[in-house]
This record gives C-alpha cells, structure tokens and sequence, in this order.
C-alpha cells in the first residue's frame, strides 16, 4: 500500500490534521511508525488524546471518569463542530445503541438553532450491520464529491476486508446517511435537517426539547382523530422518497419520531437506491408492511402489497 492517506476520500476525516501529532507521524518514515500502521483511524485519534491535549471538554464528557474511552471518543468526534461553531456544549447521552450513540448538544447561537443531535457511529459498527449485503447491493461508493470512487487499491481493500477496506465501508455508511438526509431535507421530506458530518459523526436538528428527545411512534399511542392523516404522512414520506429514487430500508415505528402532532423519519444509513438495488421492491414493501401493522392497532386499514404496488407500479413507469 503506497500511501495511507484516507484523506483522499474522505477530506474532513481528520480531527487531529492540523495537531502537531499527526504531523509528527506524517513525516515520520513509514516503516519507523508504530505498529503496523492499520489500526483504525478513528480507534488511532482517541488513543493519542490523553487530557492535556483536550482543551475543550464538554459537560457531558466531564462528568465522565477521564479514563472511560467515551470520554475521549465524544470529546474527539464533536471537537470539529466545536471548532466551527456550530456547537458550544454536549448535555447528554439520547440514546445508546448497537450501531450509533446520539447526544443533545447545544447549539451555537449562529446556526440559529437551539439544540442539535450528535449521531455518533461506533468504530465497530459493520460487525453489527445485520445483514448488509441486501443494502449494499448495487451500491456505489462514492467521495466526499460526490463522484463514485473507482480505485483498485479500495476496491480490493474492501474485498479483503482488511483496515481500510472496514474504514471505507463505515465511511460510505454515514457519508451515504448524511448525504441522502439533505437531499431529502431539501426535497421537503419529515427528516431533521441535516447541519455537518465529520468523520463517524452526523450533526442534525434535534427533535424534541430541553427535557428531552421526542419519542418514536412505538412508544405511543396515537389519538384516533391523528392516525390516519399520520399514516398518510409517512405514506406521502415514502412516496417523496421513491420519487427520488430512495428506499429507506429500515423504516418502522422505532425510526419514525413523533413530535407536536407531526412525524419525522430518522435513521438512514442503509437507505437503498431503487434504480440499482435488486432487493429495492422487496424493502419497500417491508417498509410498507411494518408501518401498516404499526398503523393497524390504531384501526388503519390497509394492504401492504396493494399500497407498495401503487407506488411501485407508476414509479417503475416513469423510470423504465
Ligand atoms: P437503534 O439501533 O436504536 O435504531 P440507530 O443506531 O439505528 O439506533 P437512530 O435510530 O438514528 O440510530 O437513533 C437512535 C435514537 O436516537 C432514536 O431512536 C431516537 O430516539 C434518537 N434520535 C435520533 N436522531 C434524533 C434527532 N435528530 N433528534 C432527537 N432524537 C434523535
Ligand atoms: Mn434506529
């Protein structure tokens, strides 16, 4: 391998770039670093941080004890917002999970905006990812550009599964979540707005306030006068989606958040391209199924495969 430099990828995945660190290890020569060069870049930048060096410590991570690794791995993923001022504080842990953790952040008065959600991807998250090979079909990874990268060296890297071929799959995970998130924000769907990513990290609107996140449909009930302009909501969500050749792919009343009477759809990353998935109609009608059973304890009528066929049929119409 010529040159580690994930940079070329992915240009903002550098926390530490401008450290003094990171310039040391640059200019030393390769065979001299430590070890054999292929730790994880993300697991690498918390390991060099030891407490003289974080010279900002949000309260969340300061009421941790210094030597917990969430310290420093929050601590290491925010510090890019905090330097651009978008940022001042992180409050508190929303929700740990499996693949991600989200913290409420405060925002920085210039966003204008009160309070920002912080979606930070474990370094280990593939090992999780059920799965995947359904979503990844068809995909096309692509840069920070936007333009679909065609190197051997990845390709390869990602075939073999080695270090970086696992850095480049988790960066396409969240650099694809971000990157249809703001499509679909400015194509007008329910979706919190997305601010910045860097790195493992996603920063978005929050949804909810001071005393804490909205919570996801399936830890309500639903009045019965709100169910079935709601469930027509989403139905409007995923026909917005699908018109932009997107499948959300884990769609269920634990991703969709209600808040002042209105829904907002969450949780992107597998999120799947209609035109090259060949597994593309059998999540949507997935999607569509489990919100229909979600709906039909409220008294929602519906058949999931006509519901998926009507949008399916027209959208294959007008695109084959
Ligand atoms: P899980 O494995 O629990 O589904 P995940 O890794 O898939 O987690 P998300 O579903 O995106 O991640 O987010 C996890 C939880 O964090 C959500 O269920 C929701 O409660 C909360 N959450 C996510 N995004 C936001 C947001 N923008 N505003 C408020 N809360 C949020
Ligand atoms: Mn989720």
């Amino acid at each position: 391998m010529s040159k580690y430099d994930f940079d070329d990828l992915y240009s903002d995945y550098d926390y530490e770039d401008r450290s003094r660190a990171a310039r040391r290890q640059r200019s030393r020569p390769k065979n001299k670093r430590k070890g054999n060069g292929r730790t994880s870049p993300i697991m690498a930048n918390i390991h060099k941080m030891d407490d003289s060096q974080e010279s900002w410590v949000p309260s969340y991570a300061a009421a941790l004890d210094p030597l917990h690794h969430e310290r420093h791995w929050v601590i290491a993923s925010v510090a890019p917002f905090y330097r651009d001022s978008l940022i001042t504080d992180v409050t508190r842990l929303v929700k740990g999970g499996k693949e991600a953790n989200v913290y409420a952040c405060a925002a920085h008065p210039a966003t204008g905006m009160a309070l920002l959600a912080a979606k930070l991807y474990r370094p280990r998250m593939l090992r999780h990812l059920k799965n995947d090979a359904i979503y990844k079909a068809g995909r096309q990874l692509r840069g920070e550009d936007g333009k679909q990268i065609k190197g051997r060296r990845v390709k390869l890297a990602l075939r073999k599964k080695t270090n970086f071929g696992k850095h480049v799959d988790i960066m396409w995970w969240i650099n694809n979540e971000y990157s249809v998130q703001k499509k679909l924000y400015a194509a007008g769907a329910d979706v919190p707005e997305p601010i910045a990513h860097a790195g493992n990290t996603i920063l978005m609107d929050f949804i909810g306030d001071e005393y804490g996140p909205a919570p996801t449909l399936s830890e309500i009930s639903l009045e019965p006068d709100e169910t079935q302009p709601l469930f027509q909501r989403v139905l409007d969500n995923v026909q917005l989606m699908l018109n932009h050749h997107y499948i959300h792919g884990d769609l269920s009343a634990y991703n969709i958040l209600y808040w002042d009477g209105d829904i907002i759809l969450i949780d992107f990353p597998q999120m799947v391209e209609a035109r090259h998935n060949p597994h593309a109609f059998e999540l949507l009608q997935r999607d569509i199924t489990r919100v229909c059973e979600y709906f039909a304890r409220f008294g929602v009528k519906a058949d999931p495969v006509e519901l998926t066929q009507d949008l399916w049929q027209p959208y294959m119409g007008r695109n084959y």
